[in-house]
């Protein structure tokens, strides 16, 4: 079959910077430097990077340890393939059980937090011997084949579904609190809770390999399960059988405050990934902790999914001194500085009537938008997000120099600075975005 030549080639954006990548905010600076919470533009401008450019550079910017230990394993030996033992990846395993929720006894690394989930989730589907996963509505869990179709996430899952793999095998968990009606935080974990259990039996409990959820909703806002919630989904796992996976691809490494999100709530998952934070994200690196039932299938049967970069030494190198670095300065700081984050944060919901709740944990937090006359977000952002004014409330933050990031779907803004934050600079952040609220209603 002939293969039609397209000669004119449209004016188009090919040949220019790709608009796409900064879809959220159109005034987004080029950023060629940054340094702790600071990063800075091609003429020298400085930002509060209060997003962590997306919730990952937890270590904030330019940390020299970091740097100094991918530079040292570069200079002694850069890769070694997943099929062979090197230190550094040694190391890093051992180092990570040390710090990961008890129950978590082995790891299998990979590269980002999509590749992770869709291990994790490939890995629960055999040892399980069930098809089905259930996910929270308005989750993220990544842009791949299987993770994309798990997203439950109606901007992003609403074009990345067409491509879904486990669709028919993804059940979407309603979202607390907005699907409940309860009057109090016990209610709404008691009424999700049941709920819950009567999705298990009407898909039946031995369809289902495994729940994935984020213990804090990261990007879609920075939404916390209500007290008493996590402590009924380990239950209702271990009645019914089920993994309980918990994506920990933003709230790993001090985001929340505990090494891990799963540690605040006090729940023991059976299979855990990580990402973003393990290497501060100043290179690619990611990974699936399991528990020892589950550990001890993959040494008898075999998993047999390496990738080429998946562990790779540059990575763990990172990973070994972002977890000092959390270890000896950081985790302590986050504790330290996030009751000032929230109260200057909650005080948001106070001052102005188009904030409508401001929720999150640690150093994650969402304030979420309402038009407060409808009590609906001002645009359907399924419809159209061209006039969201949470993009304008980000633009006229950047343009007074401090960065925040969109929630999905597009009416919450999220607050995730570096653990390095501190409370002036958290002052100066939440200043700046009084004025752009004020600026953008
Ligand atoms: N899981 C969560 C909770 C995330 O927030 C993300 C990305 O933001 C992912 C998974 C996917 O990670 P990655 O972008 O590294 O593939």
């Amino acid at each position: 079959m002939a293969i039609e030549q397209v000669d004119d080639e449209p004016e188009s954006a090919a040949k220019t910077i790709p608009h796409w990548y900064s879809a959220d905010n159109d005034d987004v600076p080029t950023l060629v430097d940054g340094d702790g919470v600071e990063v800075f533009d091609a003429d020298g401008r400085a930002y509060l990077d209060f997003q962590s450019q997306l919730y990952c550079v937890n270590a904030g910017h330019s940390n020299q340890r970091i740097i100094d230990a991918i530079a040292d394993q570069l200079a002694r030996i850069p890769y070694v393939s997943s099929g062979k033992h090197n230190d550094t990846r040694n190391e890093l395993v051992t180092r990570l059980l040390e710090v990961a929720p008890e129950s978590m006894s082995q790891t299998l690394f990979s590269i980002s937090g999509s590749e992770a989930n869709e291990a994790a989730v490939m890995l629960a589907r055999e040892y399980a011997d069930a098809p089905k996963v259930l996910t929270r509505w308005r989750s993220y869990h990544g842009a791949t084949y299987g993770t994309a179709s798990l997203t439950g996430d109606t901007d992003t899952s609403s074009y990345i579904q067409s491509h879904a793999a486990m669709t028919g095998n993804a059940k979407f968990l309603p979202p607390i609190p907005a699907a409940f009606d309860a009057e109090s935080p016990d209610e709404l974990a008691e009424q999700a809770a049941n709920h819950l259990e009567f999705v298990i039996r009407n898909e039946g409990p031995d369809s289902i390999a495994a729940i994935l959820t984020e213990i804090v909703a990261g990007s879609s806002g920075g939404f916390t399960a209500p007290p008493g919630y996590f402590e009924r989904v380990r239950e209702l796992c271990d009645e019914y059988d089920i993994l309980l996976i918990a994506d920990e691809v933003i709230t790993g490494f001090g985001r929340t405050g505990e090494w891990f999100g799963a540690q605040s709530e006090g729940v023991q998952p059976d299979l855990m990934t990580f990402a973003k934070g393990v290497t501060s994200s100043y290179v690619p690196l990611a990974g699936v902790m399991m528990n020892a039932a589950i550990a001890d299938y993959v040494a008898e049967e075999g998993f047999d999914i390496g990738q080429t970069f998946a562990g790779h030494p540059v990575g763990c190198a990172a990973g070994l001194a972002a977890m000092d670095v959390y270890e000896d300065e950081l985790l302590e700081n986050a504790r330290s500085v996030a009751p000032h984050l929230e109260s200057r944060l909650t005080a948001l919901e106070e001052r102005f009537d188009v904030v409508s709740s401001v929720h999150g944990r640690g150093l994650l937090w969402g304030v979420e938008f309402t038009d407060p006359e409808t009590g609906e977000p001002f645009v359907d952002p399924r419809v159209s997000d061209a006039d969201n004014p949470v993009k304008s409330v980000l633009s006229a933050a950047g343009e007074n120099g401090a960065i925040f990031g969109m929630g999905r779907p597009g009416i919450q803004l999220l607050v995730s600075p570096p653990l390095c934050v501190t409370e002036t600079e958290i002052d100066e952040a939440v200043d700046i975005l009084e004025n752009a609220i004020e600026t953008a209603f």
